[in-house]
C-alpha cells in the first residue's frame, strides 16, 4: 500500500496538469437548467484506499449533483428488499442506447434493459417505494447515502429536484409506458417523484469516493466495518457498472479504462478497483453519450499509471 500512495503522490498532479491544458472540456447538460449553469472549468478527484486513506486533487471538496450515480444506490437497496425478484421487472443487458430512450421499452413489453438507464432506474425506484410516502422513499436514500460516506451533511439539491420535474418530460413518458405495461405499482408522479430527489442527491467527490468504497472490499464498508452487502452482490453490483454503467459508452469505457463505473449527467463517474480503490471524479463537460469527458480521460490515466484494471 506504500508503493501505492507514493505512485498516486506523483500520477495525480500529473493529470490535473495534463486535464489543465485541456481547451475540449466537453458540454455541460442543458436539459436539466440548474446543471447547464455550473461552471464546465471544475475538476476534482478522490481517491478512497482500503485502509480509508483519501488522496484527492482539485474541485474534490466541492458537492455537484451526482445524479445517475445514485442508480447505484437505489439498486443497492431494491437488492435487499427484492433480491433476485427485482430481476422479473428488469433486465440485466447493456441496451445500447441512450440513458433515456424509450425504444427498446415498447419492444420489451415495458421491461427495461438494465437498472441503469432510466427506465430500469424507475422501476427500482417505484421498487423502493412499494406502499410507502414519496418523502420517506427519499429519506431512506437519502439515510443511506449518508450512512455509506459516514456523513450527514449530504443533502439533496432541491433546486434541480424542482427543475427536474419540472422539465422531465421524456421520463414521464417512460413512467407512463412502464405504468401502462404493468410494470409500475405506483403512479407516475409518485415514482418520480422519488426519482428525480434521488438524482438530485449533492456529493463531493470525496464523499461520493467513501460511499461507494464498500464495493471495493466485498461488501464490506472499510469506513465502519459494516458488511453493506454480501461478496457476491458486491460482485455482481460492479458487473453490472462494467457493463451498463456508461449507457451506450459503456462498451468503450471498458475498453479504455477497465473497471466497474457509474456515470450522471452532472459529470461525476464512480469508478470501482476491487480491492484496491473506490475512485470519484468530477468534471462536468460531458461527451456524446452524456459521460464526463475529462472524469473519462482522468480515469484512463490514472488506471494506466497505476496498472489498474479488472482484466
Ligand atoms: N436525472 C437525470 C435524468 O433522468 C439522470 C440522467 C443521467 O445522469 N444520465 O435524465
Amino acid at each position: 500500500l506504500a508503493d501505492v500512495k507514493f505512485r498516486l503522490s506523483e500520477v495525480l498532479p500529473q493529470i490535473a496538469a495534463h486535464l489543465s491544458q485541456r481547451s475540449e472540456r466537453g458540454q455541460v447538460a442543458q436539459y436539466i437548467p440548474p446543471l447547464a449553469r455550473i461552471d464546465p472549468g471544475k475538476f476534482g478527484m478522490a481517491i478512497v484506499l482500503n485502509d480509508n486513506s483519501v488522496h484527492a486533487i482539485g474541485d474534490a471538496q466541492e458537492a455537484f449533483s451526482i445524479q445517475s450515480i445514485s442508480k447505484v444506490f437505489a439498486l443497492t437497496l431494491a437488492l435487499g428488499k427484492l433480491g433476485d425478484g427485482l430481476w422479473r421487472r428488469v433486465g440485466r443487458e447493456p441496451s445500447g442506447d441512450a440513458f433515456n430512450s424509450i425504444v427498446l421499452l415498447e419492444h420489451e413489453k415495458g421491461i427495461p434493459r438494465n437498472p441503469f438507464i432510466n427506465a430500469g432506474a424507475i422501476v427500482t425506484s417505484d421498487v423502493l417505494l412499494a406502499s410507502h410516502e414519496p418523502r420517506e422513499t427519499i429519506g431512506e436514500i437519502l439515510r443511506f447515502v449518508q450512512f455509506l460516506a459516514e456523513d450527514s451533511d449530504i443533502s439533496i439539491d432541491p433546486f434541480v429536484a424542482q427543475a427536474e420535474t419540472a422539465t422531465g418530460f421524456g421520463n414521464f413518458a417512460l413512467a407512463n409506458l412502464l405504468k401502462a405495461n404493468g410494470n409500475l405499482q405506483n403512479l407516475p408522479e409518485q415514482v418520480l417523484g422519488v426519482y428525480h430527489h434521488q438524482c438530485s442527491i449533492a456529493m463531493t467527490c470525496r464523499q461520493l469516493a467513501q460511499a461507494g468504497a464498500f464495493l471495493v472490499s466485498e461488501g464490506r464498508n472499510p469506513l465502519n466495518g459494516f458488511q453493506i452487502v454480501a461478496p457476491e452482490r458486491a460482485r455482481r453490483i460492479n458487473a453490472l457498472m462494467m457493463t451498463c454503467g456508461h449507457y451506450n459508452g459503456s462498451g468503450d469505457f471498458a475498453y479504455r479504462v477497465g473497471v466497474p463505473a457509474k456515470s450522471g449527467v452532472g459529470g461525476g463517474v464512480l469508478a470501482i478497483v476491487p480491492r484496491i480503490a473506490s475512485i470519484a471524479v468530477w468534471s462536468p463537460g460531458l461527451n456524446q453519450h452524456g459521460n464526463s469527458l475529462l472524469g473519462t480521460e482522468a480515469l484512463e490515466m490514472l488506471c494506466k499509471e497505476m496498472r489498474w484494471s479488472v482484466f
